[in-house]
């Protein structure tokens, strides 16, 4: 491909920069403040963040910890998850879902989807509660809540806890409250591609029962409490101080950034629809029920013809990827746990038929129209191909 092409049509699929670059100054002066007050952990600015992203989740509590699979980590240690536990959660997610799970030694229960959503499908979580069941795990993806109504009922009838993997989904609401408020533990990841964005690692537990907070805050600081008495075995898991006063700038326009994620998807709807695509490729659903804040859009591919059509992107120089290719319950270290394939039948065309497509926030028009032009161009091209 000549350079000039390139320059032309390429479209990352995410750049960090665009974002971060209009805040620079600002970033770097909170920067200088923590390297001026040599308080790298346990800085003011903490917890200031804590007490911001509580009072957006509205939860009582935020304890702030290393990652966002940390936290997904510290919450099942929180619950006293134990070895031969069950844990019910959704195979189609990130790793850190199920991973946090197998660290405490008890057994990933991987469960269906609602293929419209991609969210855990209730029915199936409740046909799979056991006598050793001890969570339910619902994870947010893509940026829109699970049917959390229909889990939390589920799990107060089995008088069962809930964590929420709210790490793509900061921001969003269901039925008008925010995620993370919905279950008893809510888990948020600052990764630099989740919506809102740190520099490097970082993540955060939402908690509005004050005495399982404080267990949280213990299990993330060695169960040390005071200096050298530990009550718990805990984890050493917190959040820098530098990354909390970048993402105190950065979360004054988490609104913003999820405003143009949601004008972003509602403009690729228009322009799918008004391009005809609507006929080769299925939009993304939003939930009636659900505030949808757009960490991924994903098209549905069906047809068999989603890696011809990543593969024309791509060659393109129009960013794409596949949230998730492989199901966590056909994962190789999980395949001990003895699931078959075809067994989730949901999740495993999903993951063959989802393409995800560039949608952060300052994703320009000129890039959106590139990107549903380089689709357009593939189905023209397909059915020129057949009539030949
Ligand atoms: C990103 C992510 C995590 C893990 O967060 P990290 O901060 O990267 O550790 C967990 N679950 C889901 C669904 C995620 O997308």
């Amino acid at each position: 491909m000549s350079k000039e092409n390139t320059t032309k049509s390429s479209v990352p699929l995410l750049d960090v920069n665009r974002g971060n670059s209009l805040l620079r100054d600002e970033i770097l002066a909170s920067i200088a403040e923590v390297v001026d007050s040599g308080r790298f952990l346990h800085g003011p600015q903490v917890g200031e963040l804590e007490c911001t992203v509580a009072g957006l989740c509205q939860t009582k509590q935020a304890i702030a910890c290393a990652s966002g699979s940390d936290a997904l980590l510290l919450a099942l240690m929180a619950l006293d998850i134990q070895s031969g536990d069950e844990v019910i959660l959704p195979s189609f997610t990130f790793f850190a879902t199920a991973s946090a799970v197998a660290r405490m030694g008890a057994n990933p229960v991987f469960v269906d989807i609602d293929p419209k959503t991609y969210n855990i499908c209730p029915d199936a979580v409740e046909a799979s509660v056991t006598s050793r069941t001890r969570a339910i795990m619902p994870v947010h993806l893509f940026g829109q809540c699970a049917a959390m109504d229909k889990i939390t009922a589920i799990a107060k009838k089995h008088d069962l806890p809930v964590i929420e993997d709210a790490a793509q989904a900061i921001g969003a609401e269901y039925m008008g409250r925010p995620a993370g408020a919905w279950g008893d533990i809510g888990c948020l990841s600052f990764y630099p591609t989740k919506n809102l964005g740190g520099m490097g690692d970082g993540g955060m537990m939402v908690c509005s029962d004050t005495e399982m907070a404080a267990k949280l805050r213990l299990l993330a600081s060695h169960g040390m409490q005071p200096r050298y008495y530990h009550k718990l075995v805990g984890i050493n898991s917190r959040l820098d101080t530098i990354q909390a006063a970048i993402l105190n700038v950065k979360i004054a326009h988490l609104q913003s950034y999820c405003d143009a994620r949601q004008k972003n998807a509602a403009r690729y709807a228009e322009l799918f629809t008004s391009a005809g695509l609507t006929e080769c490729v299925e939009l993304p659903y939003q939930s009636p029920h659900a505030l949808h804040v757009w960490n991924q859009f994903g098209i549905r591919v069906p047809g068999g013809m989603r890696d011809s059509l990543r593969k024309h992107l791509t060659e393109l120089g129009i960013g794409n990827e596949v949230y998730y290719p492989v199901p966590l319950h056909q994962q190789e270290c999980f395949r001990d746990l003895g699931y078959t394939d075809g067994c989730l039948p949901q999740t495993e065309k999903a993951a063959k038929e989802i393409l995800h497509l560039p949608i952060y926030p300052d994703l320009t028009e000129r890039e959106q129209d590139t990107v549903v032009n380089g689709i357009k161009q593939f189905y023209e091209s397909a059915s020129l191909r057949r009539a030949a």
